[in-house]
């Protein structure tokens, strides 16, 4: 039976729709927009894509949207300057610095450079060690929006086995930390694993964030799984042209899973949503103001 396609899309689309609603009312409390300071180093067409599609849904949900382009020569005392006046900025809740960064600049003083409570990409040292702890921060938005659309299908995640293809500082490493909160056993697997589809036939649960192209076969599933592509692969279609593929062969692994996300339309709409939201939920707490706790 083929597995049900999780609409990642439509859901962000609805959560995109209660940051608008926060939004308008947050300005209608304070006078002013939250803002989201977006800055882009160098021209990486791929990252200028992804930075104008952020300053975008930005602004469609009524908040303040800050854009600033670099060039690829600009030294590192100047972007580091530029860092310390969004900081200092009181329009200015969320900072996000576009990476990867032109080589030179070094990105790990670059993102330490944001003040921890502006940090709503979620990758500054303290915020990934308040996730570790359990403490109020920021989570990565790829692995939070991941979390939120298994919590949607599946409600308690409690008990559930989950198996988390990936280690990056990004994805797999927060997923994985995400999930143990939720209270499922969680196995990390990444390129040294030994025996990677047994491994991955443990899931209950799949977050595949690898990039490899269809790299995880149907065979690979166990039956009725939830499996969450997060990959992104841009590879040659038979007609010349180039097309998105995620890191699971898409139709082999809807034949045996329970529910799916599809590549392009799953995982990936729900990264700008939750920087929108990650932007408003800093907005409320720099102002001091309650948001319900599972408002959004
Ligand atoms: P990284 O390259 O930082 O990490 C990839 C991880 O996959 C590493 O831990 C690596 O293992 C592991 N890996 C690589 N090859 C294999 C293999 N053959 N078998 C098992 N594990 C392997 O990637 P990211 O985490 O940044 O991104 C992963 C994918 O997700 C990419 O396609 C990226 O484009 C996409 N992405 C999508 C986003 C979205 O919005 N949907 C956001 C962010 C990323 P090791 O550590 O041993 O090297």
């Amino acid at each position: 039976m083929s597995a049900t396609v999780i609409q990642g899309k439509a859901f962000a689309a609805r959560l995109r729709d209660r940051i608008g609603d926060h939004a308008h009312a947050f300005e209608a409390k304070t006078g002013r927009k939250a803002g989201l300071a977006v800055v882009l180093v160098g021209q990486d067409p791929a990252s200028q894509v992804y930075v104008r599609s952020k300053a975008k849904a930005t602004v469609e949900a009524g908040m303040g949207s800050f854009e600033f382009e670099l060039p690829a020569d600009t030294s590192e005392a100047t972007l580091l300057a530029r860092v310390a006046e969004l900081n200092a900025n009181p329009d200015v809740d969320g900072i996000l610095v576009q990476l990867p960064l032109p080589n030179g600049l070094d990105e790990l003083k670059v993102i330490s450079a944001i003040d921890p409570d502006k940090d709503v990409d979620g990758f500054h040292v303290i915020n990934a060690g308040r996730l570790c702890v359990g403490q109020k921060g920021f989570v990565p938005c790829t692995p939070l929006g991941c979390l939120m659309l298994l919590k949607d299908l599946l409600g308690d995640l409690s008990g559930k086995e989950a198996v988390v293809i990936g280690r990056s500082n990004i994805v797999g490493r927060p997923m994985a930390q995400l999930l143990v909160d939720a209270d499922t056993t969680v196995t990390i697997a990444h390129s040294k694993t030994r025996n990677l589809p047994d491994v991955v036939r443990r899931g209950d649960i799949v977050i595949a964030a690898v990039g490899q192209p269809e790299m995880v076969r149907g065979s690979w599933i166990k039956p009725g799984a939830t499996v969450l592509d997060v990959g992104i692969n841009r590879v040659e279609a038979e007609d010349g042209k180039t097309r998105l593929v995620g890191d699971v062969a898409f139709d082999e692994a809807r034949e045996v899973a329970g529910a799916i996300t599809p590549v392009p339309g799953g995982v990936g709409p729900m990264t700008i949503a939750v920087l929108l939201r990650n932007t408003i939920v800093s907005a409320y707490r720099r102002e001091g103001l309650e948001l319900a706790k599972d408002a959004l």
